[in-house]
């Protein structure tokens, strides 16, 4: 009873898995999430998160909880940090890094297995996490598009500029290049899953889309 829904950075992933949840009535797990406590927990021990070994030593010693819609990560609630520039420029490089990938998959899986299944969003879901997932979701969008959803985001309703939308794609580009490109599970689309496209759906579109698929599996 899983759906497992993957994509690049600002496709509309963490809204449509939450909308899809409260539809289908199951919970729903944002995994990157996790790798933003993870390389949160580094870049408040280490500094920077330049060295490898280091990385992993603090990555397998790292307690990540969702505590209702918060993130705890050591003891410290960091559900606005790991939102902030700092950890959005790190994720990508601890997420790269096969130890904390190996942790944090276990605590993925062993939240599924409490629940029997639920919503779960993130870049190696249905290729890695849940191969056999019924549904597996490839959500995607223009990286234009993609840049100016979370440079709306940002700006929570105030007006954004060209400048905004320009930094955000370097942004999301950087990451995309080092998501997809990693050794260890790398963003992927399944063979097995369905493409969707937020340049040209709406997010209602979209989320009606999947529960019609679900219904139908
Ligand atoms: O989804 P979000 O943009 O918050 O993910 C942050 C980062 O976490 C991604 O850029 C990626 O490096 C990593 N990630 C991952 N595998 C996942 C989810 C996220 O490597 N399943």
């Amino acid at each position: 009873n899983v759906v497992a829904i993957d994509g690049p950075a600002g496709a509309g992933k963490s809204t449509v898995s939450r909308l899809v949840a409260e539809k289908l009535g199951l919970d729903v797990l944002d995994t990157g999430a996790m790798y933003r406590c993870v390389a949160w927990a580094a870049l408040f021990e280490l500094g920077d998160v330049s060295d490898p070994a280091d990385v992993a030593r603090v990555a397998a010693a790292a307690r990540v909880e969702q505590v209702g819609t918060r993130w705890i990560a050591n003891g410290v609630d960091v559900t606005e940090t790991i939102r902030g520039v700092e950890v959005t420029a790190a994720v990508s490089v601890v997420a790269a890094q096969p130890a904390v990938r190996a942790r944090l998959v276990e605590l993925q899986r062993a939240w599924l297995d409490e629940r029997g299944g639920g919503v779960v969003e993130g870049r190696d879901i249905g290729s890695v996490v849940v191969p056999d997932a019924c549904l597996k979701v490839y959500l995607d969008a223009e990286p234009t598009a993609r840049a100016t959803r979370r440079a709306r985001e940002k700006a929570g309703g105030a007006e954004i500029s060209e400048r905004d939308t320009t930094a955000e794609l370097a942004s999301l580009n950087e990451r995309d290049r080092l998501d997809s490109t990693r050794t260890v599970s790398p963003l992927v689309q399944a063979p097995d899953a369905v493409v969707l496209d937020t340049t040209v759906l709406s997010i209602d579109e979209v989320v009606d889309a999947i529960v019609d698929l679900w219904r139908e599996r």
